[in-house]
């Protein structure tokens, strides 16, 4: 199912998002970007059924278009190495916490955000600050 919420949000980062969509995706993977063969259009997924709380559906779409913004989907043969796949993994978690604010641009949580950092970033089984 298209959301046009979050279409509308990830486009203004990139005209090439055609559509951000929910939809069920394997095992472990929260969200995931799909590019044209020229790499000029986009889709994005997010898996729903995962999310636990509305404040990870943003941080799932921010990480995702965070791999367009950071140019990582050019670089396909370099992901074979586990070592950078992880670093680029972490870029995009970056980049996403910065822009939604939970993390200052040196890395460090903000005061106002931290039971959502705690959600996000150490993996807490439940949301702290909202329920589903
Ligand atoms: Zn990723
Ligand atoms: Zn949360």
């Amino acid at each position: 199912m298209v959301s046009l919420f979050l279409t509308e949000i990830a486009k203004d980062y990139n005209r090439g998002i055609e559509a951000v969509e929910f939809k069920v995706l394997e095992k472990g993977m929260m969200g995931k970007v799909v590019a044209s063969k020229l790499r000029d259009a986009y889709r994005l997924f997010i898996d729903k059924e995962k999310m636990k709380c509305v404040p990870q559906i943003m941080f799932v779409l921010y990480h995702e278009i965070a791999h367009i913004e950071l140019f990582h989907l050019g670089y396909k043969f370099y992901l074979r190495d586990a070592i950078l796949q992880e670093a680029r993994e972490k870029e995009a978690d970056h980049w996403a916490l910065n822009k939604l604010g939970i993390i200052d641009t040196a890395g460090k949580p903000t005061k106002s955000d931290m039971a959502c950092h705690e959600c996000l970033i150490e993996n807490s089984p439940m949301c702290l600050k909202y329920k589903k």
